[in-house]
């Protein structure tokens, strides 16, 4: 079994940034990924709220912070941690290539879309469904899509597929948007978007598919709308199932902490969307990790 002093749990933002804080203080650390590196800010096509950077790529901007915390030492392992046991001095992990130990861990495995919960919505992901514009847009090159949510994600989803789409239909289940105000004002103005409020998607039709259900809560009239793509962006859920029963989750599944980071198990601490936080963007996510990673240092001392 390997040995570290510190073991960071996902590779975005807010890992990342522990790596860099971490190694640069001198600690022997190792990151691990996942499959798939970089989390959900990796996957948005444009940042421009991130002090310093006027307009970034999210995948650009996560790749630049891994090459930092490389820079310093932090070891970055691809592999995906599987299995956790806090319950002793020296915690261990278990990934899907091998076990390792350390007597602190960094949590910041960040947040997984969440579903609307249509029975037929995982069997069209990839087949018109998806998460991530900047990912999949181009499929639907001049094509008509659907975003599903109110929030920063939605917005910016929208923005940036109108710029490839013939049309671009916002549902949304109120008339408020809790998206940034900008973002709210540029959808407004944007001609291409059109605004389908006080609605649900109810339904999804085709596969591939072909065109949704948007039913209106307010009067009830039920609406097809002819899509060739759905972007999903109503949320998120934790990214914490080898967690539970390990350390405090609140009732979302979102960890608990303190302005440290600490959890309630000494020498664990959690950084970034994975914990509970009034605010989730990529700078209160370095934010964390900074701030954990300097705790674990006072912490051993
Ligand atoms: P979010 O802020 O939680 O918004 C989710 C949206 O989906 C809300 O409008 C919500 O409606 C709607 N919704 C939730 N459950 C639903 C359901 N079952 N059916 C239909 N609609 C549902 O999520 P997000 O937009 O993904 O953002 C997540 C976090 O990342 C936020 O903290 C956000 O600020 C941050 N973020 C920041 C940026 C940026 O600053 N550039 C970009 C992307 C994300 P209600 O409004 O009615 O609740």
């Amino acid at each position: 079994m390997a040995n570290y002093d510190v073991i960071i749990i996902g590779g975005g933002p807010a890992g990342f940034t522990a790596g860099i804080y971490a190694s640069r203080g001198g600690l022997k650390t190792i990151l691990f990924t996942g499959a798939q590196p970089g989390g959900q800010a990796a996957l948005t096509h444009k940042i421009e709220n991130y002090s310093g950077v006027i307009d970034a790529e999210g995948f650009g901007l996560v790749s630049t912070m891994m090459e930092q915390a490389s820079t310093f030492g932090c070891e970055i392992s691809y592999a995906s941690v599987t299995e956790v046991d806090f319950s002793g001095d020296e915690k261990k992990i278990v990934t899907d290539e091998g076990d390792y130990s350390a007597p602190t861990v960094i949590i910041a495995t960040g947040a997984k879309n969440r579903l609307i919960g249509l029975e037929n919505e995982e069997a069209l992901i990839g087949q018109g469904v998806g998460f991530c514009a900047t990912c999949d847009g181009g499929f639907f090159k001049d094509k008509p899509v659907a975003v599903n949510g109110g929030g920063d994600t939605a917005l910016t989803e929208a923005l940036y597929l109108s710029n490839i789409c013939s049309e671009v239909y916002l549902i949304h289940r109120r008339q408020g948007f809790r998206a940034a105000q900008i973002l709210v004002d540029r959808v407004r103005a944007n001609e291409k978007i059109k605004l389908v409020l006080d609605s649900t998607v109810t339904k999804l039709n085709g596969k591939p598919l072909s065109s949704v259900e948007a039913t209106n809560k307010v009067t009830g009239e039920v609406k097809e709308i002819k899509v060739d793509g759905l972007f999903v962006a109503i949320g998120n859920l934790p990214n914490t199932d080898i967690f539970k029963d390990k350390i405090e989750l609140n009732q979302g599944g979102y960890i608990v902490t303190n302005e440290k980071m600490e959890t309630n198990v000494k020498g664990v601490y959690a950084a970034g969307d994975v914990r509970v936080t009034p605010m989730r963007q990529v700078i209160t996510a370095c934010a964390d990790g900074a701030i954990a990673a300097n705790s674990v240092i006072e912490f051993l001392g």
